[in-house]
């Protein structure tokens, strides 16, 4: 892909002041800064390029050398500093998370206290457990158990990370903070702390359970309630059982994926299910009262009228599947085919003969109209 011009990227003229540069992309970086837009491949480009484009024109000296030469008078400044592969480094040069964006633009130590570490507390991870279940229990609805190892608060230390007796000691580099700053231009910079990693604190004396993470895995069972008539795919999220966050942060959420496994007979379409029922030529054509299942193997009576013809689909309203959370259930479609006989007695044989006679069968068959087809 070209590069973009650096003006046209952040929206300024080539005139514009290092304000209204600031301006432009400190409102590019709120937008779409990688924080608020997890995972958007598009946002993070944006992020890169918009980033990019600042570096070079907030810097007089490159500026210039970019008004210029173009991108070839600062392609080893901006390969340096922002190029994609110094894309990681974004966390360090914003002192990490979406409100070191404002710490930076505002001077730092606006929106979180500064004693606290403000990597240190976060939300643990989502966990995903997938289980397949059995057709039938698809359309009772079930209650299984499952058996998952999760990150937990260590109970040695109660997730502190400190054996018991000893404590945390503020790091001495950064005073707590956590961060460490320069001065660069119109913002500070702030990095992670090398001494504490971020923390803010080292811990003297870390605990033997958990090796001072104050997180330990464990192995839990829980009991998951799957109601009648979930769909195939259907995630079921339980808050609070993913793993724990790092120093007493917000546990994850757990979501159970449902698999529904097929049925030997019904196909199903959301609510409704599909099955084919086969009936003998006789049944075609003198009708029947046939007692068919459902699937609750409920037995339900179909009633084919005389003359039915091979690929006829009756429906039966609410004899389909449960639809989960309401008391009605989807329709059960019953298609039909005729089953020709393939071993005939000879008297069999005698009596379709005669059949046959009486009816008069052609041996010259014209097609099936096309508008007779669509009409089945
Ligand atoms: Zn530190
Ligand atoms: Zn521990």
């Amino acid at each position: 892909m070209a590069k973009r011009d650096y003006y046209e990227v952040l929206g300024v003229a080539r005139g514009a002041s290092v304000d209204d540069i600031k301006k432009a992309y400190r409102k590019l970086a709120i937008q779409y800064h990688p924080d608020r837009n997890q995972g958007n491949k598009e946002a993070e480009e944006k992020f890169k390029e918009a980033t990019e484009a600042y570096e070079v024109l907030s810097d007089e000296k490159k500026r210039q050398a970019y008004d210029q030469f173009g991108f070839a008078g600062v392609d080893g400044a901006s390969g340096q500093g922002f190029g994609s592969a110094a894309f990681h480094d974004f966390e360090d040069i914003f002192g990490g998370g979406f409100w070191g964006i404002f710490d930076s633009f505002f001077g730092g130590g606006g929106r979180r206290g500064s004693h606290e570490g403000r990597s240190s507390v976060q939300r643990g991870s989502d966990l995903r457990y997938d289980t397949e279940i059995s057709f039938r229990d698809a359309v009772y609805g079930t209650k299984i158990e499952i058996d998952y190892t999760r990150s937990a608060a260590c109970s040695s230390c109660g997730g502190s990370g400190a054996e018991s007796g000893s404590g945390k000691k503020t790091c001495s580099t950064c005073g707590g903070s956590g961060q460490v700053r320069r001065s660069s231009g119109f913002f500070s910079i702030a990095s992670a702390c090398p001494a504490c990693h971020g923390e803010g604190f080292i811990i003297e004396h870390p605990c033997k359970t958990c090796g001072g993470s104050g997180l330990v895995r464990k192995r839990q069972k829980i009991k998951v309630t799957i109601a009648a008539g979930v769909e195939h795919g259907k995630r079921i999220s339980i808050p609070g059982q993913g793993d724990a966050g790092p120093n007493g942060g917000a546990a994850g959420d757990l979501y159970v994926v449902v698999h529904i496994k097929a049925h030997e007979y019904f196909e199903r379409d959301g609510d409704d299910l599909y099955c084919v029922i086969p009936i003998s030529i006789t049944q075609a054509a003198l009708g029947a009262e046939l007692d068919i299942s459902n699937v609750l193997d409920k037995k339900i009576r179909l009633k084919i009228p005389p003359g039915t013809q091979e690929g006829k689909v009756f429906r039966l309203r609410g004899e389909g599947m449960p639809v989960a959370g309401a008391h009605h259930r989807g329709d059960m479609y019953v298609r039909i085919i005729v089953r020709v006989p393939t071993h005939l007695s000879s008297r069999a044989k005698t009596l379709l003969k005669e059949i046959s006679e009486l009816e008069g069968e052609t041996t010259d068959p014209r097609p099936v109209s096309i508008q007779e087809l669509h009409q089945r």
